[in-house]
C-alpha cells in the first residue's frame, strides 16, 4: 500500500524538493501551503503516514501547524529556518519525529534518511530494559515515534524472556543498574546467543562513572548513552546502529543471492539445505531433492540473444517461486537449479515436480516481440538417509539420464 506524506511548506522550491524526496522513497505526496489548507485537508478522509511541517507559515508564524498535524495522530518532522534555543525547546516539547534546520543541502539528506527509516523501521522490534518506569516510558515514547515495535522489560531476566519470545527484536537498549541481572550481565548473556550482526545492544547509565561506557562496550555492547540525553543524540545513535545492522544484512544477503534471478545461490543452498534436511528428518516429513536444467538453452541464446536468455532465467525463477513456493530453491549456476521439496509422500512430491515441468512445457514467454518456448529436464532423488552432497550427486546422475532419454521429463534416481 502506498504511504501518504503530507508536506506543509509555503516555499514552492522547498516544497518541490521535499516532494521529490518523498516520491523517490515511494510516498504519495500532498502539499499544503498554509495552516488553513492543512485544516481543510485534515477534515477529509486523508490517512497520512507522516508529515513534514514548516515551522513558519503565512497564517501560522510560530509553529501552530505542528500541533494541528500532531493532534490528528500524524507523525511529523519539523523543518525550520530558525535555530534559536527557545524555538528548539518549543518544538521538542511536542512529540515530533525530529526537527531539521533548513540550513543547507545536508538538511534534505537528513530528511530523506528519516523518511526512509520511518517506513523501514516498521516491524523492527526494539526492547527497552530499565527498572525505572519513567525512564522506560520516555525511551518507549521516543522509539514509537520512529515506528519501531517496542517491547519492555524491568530487568535482565525478564529481558531474556522477551527476546526469546519475539524474534523480530533487533535492538536492546538497556539501563546499567537494575536489581537482579544488571545491564552489563544482560549484554553478556545476549552475546552468548546473538552476534553483533544479529542484535544491537546499546547501554545506558545515569551514573557519572566514566568507566561504565567502556565496560558496556567490552562486554559486547555496540554503543552507549549517558543519561540524561537529548532526543537528537538518542535518535542519531539509534539510526546509526540500525543502519549498521541493515548494511550487514544487505551484504550477507548479497553474498547468498544470485544477482540475476534473486534466488539463493549455490553457497546458500548448501548451508540452508542442510538445515532444511535435518528439520524434515526431525519431523519425519517426506522430501525430495531435484536438479532442474533448461533443455537446449544454448539455442535460446543463439536464436534470441543473451538478453532474452537472461529474461528466461528470471521468468523461470519467478515460476519456480510461484509453483514451488514452499520449497528451498536455488540457482546453482548457468541454467541449472536445485529444488528441495517436501510433500505428503514421494508420489505427491513427484507430482508437484512433474506438474511444474509440464506447466513450463506448455507456456510461452514473451521477450520484446519474441514468443519463446522451452522445456526443462529434472533429476530427482528420494533418499533421506544420504547427506546433501550425495543426494545432489545422485540427482545430477538422474538429470543426465533425463537428458539422454530425450529431455522434458523427470528421472528418479534408483
Ligand atoms: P542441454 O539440454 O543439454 O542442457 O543443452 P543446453 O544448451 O541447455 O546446455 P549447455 O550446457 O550446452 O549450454 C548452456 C548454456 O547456458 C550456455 C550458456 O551460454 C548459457 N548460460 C549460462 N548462464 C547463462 C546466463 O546467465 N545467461 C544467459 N543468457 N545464458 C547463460
Ligand atoms: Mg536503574
Ligand atoms: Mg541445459
Ligand atoms: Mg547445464
Amino acid at each position: 500500500m502506498t504511504k501518504k506524506l503530507l508536506v506543509v511548506e509555503d516555499s514552492k522550491p522547498i516544497a518541490s524538493v521535499i516532494k521529490k524526496i518523498g516520491e523517490s522513497l515511494g510516498y504519495e505526496v500532498t502539499i499544503a501551503i498554509s495552516l488553513s489548507e492543512v485544516e481543510d485537508l485534515l477534515q477529509g478522509e486523508n490517512e497520512f503516514f507522516a508529515a513534514t511541517i514548516d515551522y513558519a507559515l503565512p497564517d501560522a508564524e510560530h509553529g501552530e501547524a505542528i500541533e494541528t498535524v500532531l493532534s490528528h495522530g500524524i507523525p511529523g518532522v519539523v523543518m525550520t529556518g530558525k535555530m534559536d534555543e527557545v524555538t528548539r525547546k518549543k518544538i521538542l516539547a511536542q512529540p515530533v519525529i525530529d526537527y531539521i534546520p533548513k540550513e543547507n543541502s545536508q538538511a534534505f539528506m537528513y530528511l530523506k534518511r528519516i523518511l526512509y527509516w520511518q517506513v523501514a523501521n516498521t516491524g523492527t522490534g526494539v526492547l527497552v530494559v530499565d527498572d525505572s518506569r519513567a525512564a522506560r516510558n520516555h525511551i518507549v515514547e521516543l522509539l514509537k515515534r520512529r515506528n519501531f515495535t517496542v517491547y519492555i522489560a524491568d530487568g535482565g531476566d525478564a529481558a531474556l524472556d522477551v527476546i526469546k519470545k519475539n524474534n523480530n527484536i533487533k535492538m536492546v537498549i538497556t539501563d546499567l543498574e537494575m536489581p537482579g541481572m544488571d545491564g552489563i550481565s544482560l549484554t553478556n548473556e545476549i552475546r552468548k546467543l546473538y552476534s553483533r550482526d544479529q542484535m544491537t545492544v546499546i547501554g545506558i547509565s545515569g551514573a557519572s562513572n566514566v568507566t561504565h561506557s567502556a565496560r558496556f562496550i567490552k562486554n559486547g555492547a555496540d554503543d552507549f548513552l549517558r543519561k540524561p540525553f537529548c532526543p537528537e543524540e538518542f535518535y542519531c545513535r539509534i539510526t546509526q546502529n540500525i543502519e549498521n545492522l541493515h548494511n550487514i544484512e544487505k551484504i550477507q544477503k548479497a553474498a547468498n543471492t544470485d544477482y540475476l534471478t534473486e534466488l539463493p545461490n549455490r553457497r546458500s543452498f548448501f548451508s540452508d539445505g542442510k538445515q532444511y534436511i535435518s528439520s524434515y528428518n526431525g519431523k519425519n516429513l517426506p522430501y525430495g531433492l531435484a536438479m532442474l536444467d533448461i533443455d537446449f538453452f544454448k539455442k535460446v541464446n543463439d536464436t534470441y540473444g543473451h538478453e532474452a536468455g537472461d529474461h528466461i532465467l528470471k521468468v523461470l525463477a519467478l515460476y519456480m517461486k510461484k509453483h514451488l513456493g514452499n520449497a528451498l530453491l536455488a540457482r546453482l549456476g548457468g541454467e541449472e537449479f536445485a529444488i528441495l521439496l517436501s510433500g505428503s509422500d514421494q508420489e505427491d512430491i513427484y507430482n508437484q515436480l512433474d506438474e511444474f515441468r509440464r506447466e513450463i512445457s506448455v507456456s510461452q514467454f514473451t521477450h520484446e516481440e519474441n514468443h519463446i518456448s522451452f522445456t526443462v529436464s529434472i533429476g530427482a532423488v528420494f533418499n533421506s538417509t544420504l547427506g546433501l552432497e550425495e543426494q545432489m550427486n545422485q540427482a545430477d546422475v538422474a538429470l543426465y539420464s533425463a537428458k539422454e532419454n530425450g529431455r522434458n521429463q523427470i528421472v528418479v534416481s534408483e
